[in-house]
């Protein structure tokens, strides 16, 4: 499996990559993101956002599964992780092939249903402010989104 890894030295920085990543992004594309807690993934999330067009301010989604929020492209944010051992379709295909893009973390939770192309994102703390962000690109269209990021 090919992957891509970049790394940031700030909160800005990683903002910036999402927000850069954004701009590379199609209405129906779907995105998982892993990090231990304190990594930032909402920080990768926000700035995500921004590149979409989303103005409200965007938190963890910690007491719903889905957080929607309008942009030019929406952006649907999924915290699956209260679906642990449930078998449970919160209607995931209306997210994942709708006119937003799909963030989820947990993903691993729902594995069963996601889509088969997908970039999975995975966020490493290295130090204090040191992060590394591994691009996992699965299928053709996320690998050329990829290389079009690292250039
Ligand atoms: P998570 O959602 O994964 O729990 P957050 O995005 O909420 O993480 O928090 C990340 C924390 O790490 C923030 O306090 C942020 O300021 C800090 N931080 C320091 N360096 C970085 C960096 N390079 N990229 C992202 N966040 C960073
Ligand atoms: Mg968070």
């Amino acid at each position: 499996m090919s992957q891509y890894i970049f790394e940031t030295k700030t909160e800005e920085e990683t903002r910036r990559l999402a927000n850069k990543l954004a701009l590379l992004l199609r209405p129906g594309e779907v995105l998982t993101l892993e990090g231990d807690l304190g990594a930032g993934k909402t920080t990768f999330t926000k700035g995500l956002g921004a590149g979409l067009g989303v103005r409200r301010t965007i938190n963890s989604p910690t007491f719903t599964i889905v957080k929607e929020y309008m942009g030019e492209i929406p952006l649907y944010h999924m915290d699956v992780y209260r679906l642990e051992d449930s078998e449970e379709d919160i209607g995931f295909d209306e997210y994942f092939n709708g006119e937003g893009i799909t963030v989820v973390e947990w993903a691993s939770f729902i594995e069963e249903f996601l889509p088969e192309e997908r970039l999975e994102i995975q966020i490493k703390r290295i130090d204090e402010h040191t992060r590394n962000i591994i691009f996992h690109p699965i299928g053709g269209h996320f690998d050329s989104v990829c290389k079009e990021l690292y250039s």
